[in-house]
């Protein structure tokens, strides 16, 4: 079969190895905003073990390629051949050094990939295939080398003048200006590659690690925010001392270097010893930054960091490898966070995250497995299924080996790779073989999309004692694959009485066992597990701690989740139990609500909360999480056919509902958990203030709560509790609302990051209206389309986090939006396919909302010019 030409697809299977090893680049900027000179020399060795043609091929785009040289021989334009992003040289001798001149515009450049300007001063972003616009190259993750890098700009534009390693010589040149040469002596991919030049303050640290190795730490920000820069230091501290004592991992160079900036298209880049990052995850104030950035701060930093051992040393062969190194590191910084805060709580977020974001990529137009088999765009590949999927798989080999298993396969893993370009083979093999065990069967969780679900029946014999539980697992068909086959799950158990206790958990044929969580493993359709000696009919308590990523079908009684709410020993069960409470009552209303039927408030619901709420022993986070009602978007994931205005109903009846029922309870953790004691940002303070916060919520939803909210809001010493209390005012329509967003307006307007926070709470407003408020707010002086943290503040937060908005019945709310990703299309690809995907589940809307959506989708479609990257998003939502 042939494939079609307009098929721009990128195939794994025809992966083949760079045929050429480069053993060193040396490259050189002479540096300015307008137009930067980059001249490259890189020396290129025929690697025989591959074979081929003798051609080098090289990347590049948007390039003025001034001159090119073969081994001091000038190429004219017959000598190579420039098709689309590559640059092909026939017949090169065996050793070959190239020289390349280039000018490129840094000032010009609003995709913020390659070189480009922030505020004044210049960075570099280069994964995935950033490089290329800098200057031609091997652009691709397999081919490794050293780099040597000469940065000269103007002293006074530029006085700062980074780039990857060891600072390895500097002076002065003609005309006020001064050079910095950079030497890092770790090979890395192109990928890697950073520089930074402008004017910058920073702010100094040291760590000294296990082996003797002082290493300076340095962080970068402009001058204004030095004082903000605690937190991310000592974070960064943090991550190097967790990472020797737990993973025995040290760090390799003299120096660590992290930047802020203001224009970024994502959270952060683990560019080998410079990392940048998008400021929202360094700069912390208690009265700039809630808790939720000061915990994202944590797990960011500790990400990047994990990245110089689990990415930069060993890195991915190629761009389907990507989990190789993202679900991996996000593992780590999981378990970083977990470490360093509460690890139910951690786990609860992680795993709610997941299900909001994850399980609906599994059931949409771009479903992929964690490595995928094919790609358009690779920026569009950098999803929660690589990521976020990609760690519960790594969470997996932790749960089936142990951690001394998972540790020894770590081990093993950079013992044979360190270095290396490798795949995700290598490291199920690394963890197989560490262990002696066979993972054939568990590697289909790197080729199956989609989200298993596991129906889950059972049977109790009192005459026999026997409890028989039978699992059945299935993946829906996705776009990409029809046919599913079974995988292996871990399968965490606990069994639980009527009353509470934990039982011996003793299978047919073995000798008695203990009470509490077994792990089981279930790798067939389906399965069945007899427990014998069962004094009771019990209430299962199925995949403690999430222990496998799929949906879980059980007919659980309200009764039996009561007991699972009240009693069961894991913390994440008890969570789940009470959101699946929820859930059934808010659906159930919702039904009722679309046959135009009075809601009732739910009485199982109202006891179980009046159980948790009157808990005073229990961690407050722990109980903030277990009164956060699900979100409406993973409601509406329940539904067949999504009824947004239903949803939204259900859901406030409920919250008001509870909120009246319970105001004494809520008062009493209120005012509890709002102590008088100034601002700390230990966990314990962060856990109170998040309890308080939920609690206040509730009460908003009473006539008592408009006044708290202002008495907290006067009160406050830091952003956490005030935000609460704004977009508390605006979330009840308050008179007041508008006074307190124009006096937070008039405090923090010079402050880009915390002006994203007052476009936030706007945006975010349920109802139709919106869409007029977020259209006005585009042009706020401090407004700017072609600012990424601005574009996913306002116009991000109304499509992806506001379905009332977003989704208003007469279809303003998509034209607003399919507007938007047609203005961002030309400045910034990448941030336009993003807000594209806000269409992604068009097909499980009402019919008049499912016309609507698709006549947007098409509107885009059908542009001229329309990038690469939003192309591949909106024709596979068409599709
Ligand atoms: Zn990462």
């Amino acid at each position: 079969m042939q494939e079609c030409k307009a098929d721009k697809a990128i195939y794994r299977k025809n992966y083949l190895a760079y045929p050429w090893h480069v053993k060193q680049l040396d490259l050189r900027f002479v540096i300015a905003a307008e137009a930067t000179v980059v001249f490259a020399e890189m020396a290129f060795e025929w690697s025989e073990d591959v074979g081929g043609a003798r051609e080098i091929v090289l990347n590049g785009s948007d390039l003025e390629l001034v001159s090119l040289s073969l081994n001091d021989r000038v190429l004219t334009e017959n000598d190579y051949v420039i098709e689309g992003e590559s640059l092909t040289i026939h017949d090169a001798p065996r050793t070959s050094v190239l020289k390349t001149e280039v000018h490129i515009h840094p000032a010009a450049n609003t995709a913020l990939e390659g070189l480009y300007l922030s505020g004044d001063f210049l960075l570099t972003q280069c994964e995935a295939q950033g490089f290329r616009k800098i200057t031609w190259f091997p652009d691709r993750p397999d081919v490794m080398t050293t780099y040597r890098v000469t940065l000269e700009a103007d002293k006074t534009l530029f006085p700062v003048l980074l780039s990857n390693g060891n600072e390895v010589g500097s002076g002065e040149a003609d005309g006020g200006r001064h050079w910095v040469c950079w030497h890092d002596p770790f090979p890395k991919p192109s990928y890697l590659f950073a520089l930074v030049a402008g004017e910058l303050a920073l702010v100094e640290d040291h760590f000294t690690t296990r082996s003797g190795r002082d290493v300076a730490l340095r962080i970068y920000v402009e001058e204004e925010n030095l004082d903000r820069c605690d937190h991310a230091m000592e974070s960064l501290i943090n991550a190097m001392k967790w990472d020797e004592d737990r993973f025995d991992l040290e760090y390799d160079l003299d120096v660590y270097h992290i930047i802020a900036t203001n224009d970024f298209n994502m959270g952060a880049m683990e560019n080998k010893s410079l990392n940048i990052f998008n400021s929202k995850y360094v700069l912390a104030r208690p009265d700039t930054a809630t808790d939720v950035d000061y915990q994202g701060i944590e797990g960011v930093i500790g990400h990047e960091y994990f990245h110089n051992w689990t990415g930069n040393r060993v890195t991915c062969q190629d761009w389907f490898q990507l989990t190789l190194k993202e679900g991996l590191t996000v593992f780590r910084d999981e378990e970083f966070s977990a470490d360093m805060q509460s690890r139910a709580v951690k786990r609860i977020q992680t795993v709610r995250d997941l299900r909001l974001r994850q399980f609906p990529e599994d059931d949409g137009p771009m479903a992929h497995a964690i490595r995928p088999d094919r790609y358009v765009e690779i920026n569009n590949f950098y999803t929660a299924t690589v990521y976020q999927k990609g760690a519960t798989i790594i969470r997996m080999y932790h749960t089936l080996l142990g951690e001394s298993g998972f540790q020894k396969g770590m081990k093993l893993y950079f013992e044979r790779h360190d270095g290396q370009a490798v795949s995700c083979d290598d490291f199920l093999a690394a963890m197989a073989d560490a262990n002696d065990t066979n993972l054939d069967d568990f590697a289909h969780w790197y080729s199956q999309s989609g989200t298993p679900q596991v129906h889950v029946t059972d049977h109790y014999d009192a005459e026999s004692r026997e409890y028989t539980l039978t699992l059945a697992q299935s993946t829906p068909a996705t776009h990409d694959q029809p046919h599913k086959r079974p995988l292996v799950l871990p399968f965490a158990l606990g069994l639980l009485s009527a009353d509470g206790t934990e039982l011996p958990l003793q299978l047919k044929g073995e000798a008695p066992g203990a009470a509490g969580t077994r792990l089981l493993i279930a790798d067939k359709e389906q399965q069945t597990y007899t427990f014998v000696s069962v004094s009771s009919k019990p209430v299962p308590s199925l995949f403690r701690d999430f222990s496998a990523p799929v949906k879980v079908f059980y007919a659980y009684s309200a009764q039996q989740l009561a007991t699972l709410i009240e009693h069961d020993s894991d913390a994440f069960v008890r969570w789940d139990a009470a959101q699946r409470m929820a859930e059934n009552a808010i659906l159930t209303q919702c039904g009722r609500y679309a046959e135009g039927q009075d809601m009732q408030l739910d009485v199982a619901l109202l006891q179980a909360f009046r159980g948790i709420l009157s808990d005073e022993k229990a961690d407050p986070a722990l109980l903030a999480e277990a009164i956060t009602l699900p979100d409406e978007d993973y409601l509406a994931d329940q539904m067949d056919v999504v009824d947004v205005d239903g949803i939204h109903a259900a859901r406030q009846f409920i919250r008001q509902g509870l909120a009246v029922e319970l105001k004494t309870l809520f008062d009493k953790q209120y005012l509890s958990m709002n102590d008088a004691a100034a601002y700390e940002k230990t966990p314990a303070a962060m856990a109170r203030r998040s309890l308080k916060n939920i609690c206040l919520s509730y009460l908003l939803e009473t006539e008592a709560g408009e006044s708290l909210a202002v008495a907290q809001l006067d009160a406050s010493d830091n952003m956490t509790d005030t935000l609460a209390a704004i977009r508390g005012l605006v979330f009840i329509n308050s008179p007041l609302a508008a006074k307190a967003l124009a006096e937070f307006e008039s405090s923090w307007y010079g402050d880009p990051l915390v002006m994203d926070k007052w476009f936030i709470m706007q945006a975010i407003k349920p109802g139709s209206e919106t869409v007029n408020t977020v259209r006005a707010l585009m042009s706020h002086s401090v407004f700017s389309i072609r600012n990424p943290n601005k574009v996913r503040a306002l116009i991000g937060v109304f499509a992806m986090l506001n379905p009332t908005g977003f989704h208003a019945a007469d279809g303003s709310g998509y034209k607003f939006h399919a507007d938007r990703v047609i203005e961002l299309d030309p400045l910034n690809p990448q941030m336009a396919a993003r807000m594209a995907s806000a269409f992604n589940r068009w097909k499980r809307y009402d019919d008049d909302r499912k016309t609507l959506m698709q006549a947007e989708l098409q509107r885009i479609s059908s542009l001229d010019k329309l990038s690469g990257d939003v192309a591949e998003i909106v024709n596979n939502a068409l599709r």
